[in-house]
């Protein structure tokens, strides 16, 4: 399947003239590294018309990648192929998707989310890669395609930062095998280290503080909060928790950590971090969001207190089925 799945998406790739290649909403590393990395690829299968898209842009702390100043938020045009890169559902790719696909372009979905929607034409959907930038180095693998320096560093950038550094349960023998190459390659595991995990704006510090004093652990859920005004007291200008969650979720006494963050249009966004044995990828593909079984997330059109009370007794309800089936 997966075989046919790639060779149909080399088919396309060969066929098409203008190619759209997009990654989420609110971006991080996988994200950016494999857009990136994808438009290198694409070069080297002698693609020239390609434009690289995401609705928030490059996060600061990743424009040191290479080719980060030619991805664009907005699109004009016709393309005869889209490629939709760590995405687990169409919304998630954000307006420049939506704006694309009602022309008559097929998409290739590249994903590793097990909440995948297989939205595509072809679905390259890889649950047991660590990041979308494994996905692509086996493809590259698959397509015959050589390794350089620059792509070396944004494929390692998506690995660096969907594990953690390497420190998710997830992190087999073959993930170190395919680091150590792309490092062969030219890849900067310590700089590329340095300058995403563990770099973070003073502002989203500050924001810590502020959703720390709401800490609070119930039936081993550790949780935060956030209104936006608190958020804009704090000077943080983003939304999201500014990955507080992954602080919380390193609590010895809890299994599960959530955090709700109400945005400025009144919306809140909810983050989920699970230990391993414990899955929380359900909770938020039932909310309307999606991810993995120890990270996931969701976006609520509700308001904040309303939704803390009905997501934690999601949260406590499952965590208490998941153990009675443990
Ligand atoms: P984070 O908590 O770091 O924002 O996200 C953790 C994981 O959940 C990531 O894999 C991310 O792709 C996924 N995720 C977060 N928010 C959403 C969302 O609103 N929709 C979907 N489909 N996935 C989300
Ligand atoms: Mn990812």
């Amino acid at each position: 399947m997966y075989d046919a799945d790639r060779q149909e998406a080399l088919r396309l790739i060969s066929d098409a003239k203008a190619i759209l290649g997009v990654t989420h909403v609110a971006p991080d590393g996988d994200a950016i590294g494999s857009l990136l990395g994808l438009g290198l690829l694409l070069r080297q299968l002698g693609k020239s018309k390609v434009t690289l898209a995401c609705d928030d842009g490059v996060p600061e702390k990743y424009r040191f990648l290479p080719g980060a100043a030619d991805v664009v938020r907005s699109t004009r045009g016709r393309f005869d192929l889209i490629l939709a890169l760590d995405c687990s559902d169409e919304r998630r790719c954000g307006r420049v998707f939506r704006a694309a696909s009602t022309g008559r372009a097929p998409v290739i979905n590249i994903d590793h989310h097990v909440t995948n929607t297989e939205y595509g034409e072809v679905n390259i959907v890889l649950p047991d890669t660590v990041a979308t930038t494994e996905s692509l180095f086996r493809l590259m693998r698959a397509w015959g395609l050589e390794l350089d320096p620059d792509l070396a560093s944004c494929l390692l950038t998506g690995l660096v930062t969907d594990t953690l550094c390497f420190r998710t349960a997830n992190v087999t023998p073959e993930v170190m095998r395919v680091a150590a190459e792309l490092m062969k390659g030219g890849a900067d595991l310590s700089d590329i280290t340095a300058r995403t995990v563990n770099r973070r704006p003073y502002d989203s510090i500050r924001f810590w503080g502020a959703l720390l004093e709401t800490v609070q652990l119930d039936d081993r859920v550790v949780s935060v909060h956030s209104s936006a005004a608190s958020r804009r007291g704090s000077g943080y200008p983003a939304n999201g928790d500014a990955s507080v969650v992954s602080l919380l979720i390193t609590a010895q006494e809890a299994d599960i950590a959530v955090s709700f963050v109400e945005t400025d249009e009144g919306k809140v966004e909810v983050s989920f971090r699970a230990k391993p044995g414990f899955d929380v990828s359900g909770i938020a593909l039932d909310l309307g969001g999606g991810g993995h079984r120890v990270a996931s997330g969701c976006t609520v059109e509700d308001p904040l207190d309303p939704t803390r009370n009905r997501v934690m007794e999601m949260v406590k309800r499952a965590r208490r089925e998941q153990l009675a089936r443990q």
